[in-house]
């Protein structure tokens, strides 16, 4: 039997907020007290100043296998960077190659992701066939194989029709759907937003109606089905308004953050080059602040990172011909600190439930997300005042496609914690083994 014992840390766990003690037993949470516990232990780690949180969970992730070419990133280096960042649990996308369309090709990424162990891993699996728009998948089986969540992410499903029966197979199959909000019809040749930014630097523009307009489209087809429908990566103002009529009017709707589109703007794209080309494109202070006011009022209720690992081949091309997105596992905490809690967006009881029972609600996975006795010792030890360099050749993620290098940053993991084993520390001395 070994015993852990989490020592004396503020536990933030499901709203709730207080100074204590966890001990872990065999993988478990055994107790959580606010009392210190006396038992004799293997280890202890001092959490004083310390968060003690549920496990981070990313919905958005792309490890990029299975793969045709070279690898960007592998199912095992994106569990390294996600164990690096606090996270216990991520959701990857099924825009590989070949895409995940099949229920074997989703039980092959989950049983490659068992072997490693140190991060859960849950697919998502594809809306229509090879992601081609063109026919509809068999939504039931894949859910019935271990699909998390059905979305053609860096596409959108773009024909009504399609799209309103992959809704109705989602709602049967109680998943939610995840859409990628692009109306490609107005997106032609367009990589950065539409505006003074664009026009100067002569590149095609994205308006922000590629995104809205899907959201009303979606929000509109899905008013007499009602699946859980989620809107990824929002980068427009204008988006969170909608999804907040929609849910005042009773849809089960929601929307993610992404930690680029809370801290640069399209000025980026001048600043820093194809490092601030993404998908959807930065846009202006203004949406940066729309956005920040429904985290804040609770209309988009979940922080992910779209980690999208990309060669630096890809990047260091001409702006219109480079890869579109970044890496952000091993940085996106201390990034949504700085956007949202430094700025004071939301204390961390609200944050950090953005980034483990919220995204947990979503999947249906509530025995994720929360700490609670019996369960899964699924545990992120936060130290919120460490100030760190952002150093993108310490990431481990293999890519480094990531504009936040050099940024002094404050708050990080410094430990994780999976099925109760270390999957990650820089607990330096705070460690005192008994044996
Ligand atoms: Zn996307």
């Amino acid at each position: 039997m070994t015993k852990t014992l989490l020592r004396n840390g503020r536990i933030i766990n499901n709203g709730e907020d207080y100074v204590g003690d966890i001990l872990i037993v065999n993988g478990k949470i055994d107790c959580i007290s606010n009392s210190p516990l006396t038992e004799s232990l293997d280890t202890t780690i001092d959490c004083e100043g310390c968060i003690i949180s549920p496990g981070l969970i990313d919905i958005h992730v792309h490890f990029r296998e299975p793969s045709s070419g070279k690898h960007e990133e592998t199912i095992e280096t994106g569990i390294l960077a996600a164990a690096n960042g606090g996270y216990t649990t991520v959701c990857t996308m099924p825009n590989t190659t070949p895409a995940i369309d099949t229920p074997e090709l989703v039980k092959s990424a989950i049983n490659q992701a068992d072997q490693f162990g140190k991060c859960c891993v849950l697919p998502t699996a594809c809306a229509t066939i090879g992601r081609k728009g063109e026919t509809v998948t068999h939504i039931q089986e894949l859910v019935s194989s271990g699909a998390i969540a059905i979305t053609d992410d860096g596409d959108v499903v773009e024909n009504d029709a399609m799209m309103s029966a992959v809704l109705a197979q989602c709602a049967t199959s109680n998943v939610p759907f995840m859409q990628h909000c692009q109306n490609p019809k107005t997106t032609v040749g367009g990589v950065m937003n539409e505006g003074e930014v664009q026009r100067e630097l002569g590149y095609g523009p994205w308006p922000r109606s590629a995104e809205e307009s899907i959201i009303s489209r979606d929000i509109r087809l899905n008013e007499s089905i009602g699946a859980k429908w989620h809107a990824q990566h929002l980068s427009s103002g204008g988006s969170v308004d909608l999804i907040r009529q929609a849910q005042a009017d009773g849809q089960p709707i929601s929307g993610e953050a992404s930690p680029h589109h809370l801290l640069l703007t399209d000025e980026a794209c001048r600043d820093m080059g194809t490092m601030a080309k993404m998908n959807p494109p930065l846009r202006q202070e203004h949406d940066i602040s729309l956005i920040k006011e429904g985290i804040e009022d609770g209309t988009i209720t979940i922080l992910a990172t779209d980690h999208a690992p990309h060669p630096m081949s890809t990047k260091e091309k001409p702006f219109s011909e480079a890869s579109f997105g970044i890496v952000g596992l091993d940085c996106a905490l201390a990034l949504y600190i700085k956007a949202l809690i430094e700025d004071n967006v939301l204390d961390w009881p609200a944050m950090l439930a953005m980034m483990t029972c919220n995204p947990a609600a979503l999947i249906n996975r509530p025995n994720l997300g929360s700490l609670k006795v019996g369960g899964f010792a699924d545990i992120t030890i936060i130290d919120p005042n460490l100030s760190w360099t952002i150093d993108v050749d310490a990431f481990d993620s293999t890519a480094h496609n990531c504009p936040f290098d050099g940024w002094n940053v404050k708050g990080k993991a410094i430990a994780t914690i999976y099925n109760g084993v270390f999957s990650h520390q820089v607990l330096c001395d705070r460690v005192h083994r008994c044996n």
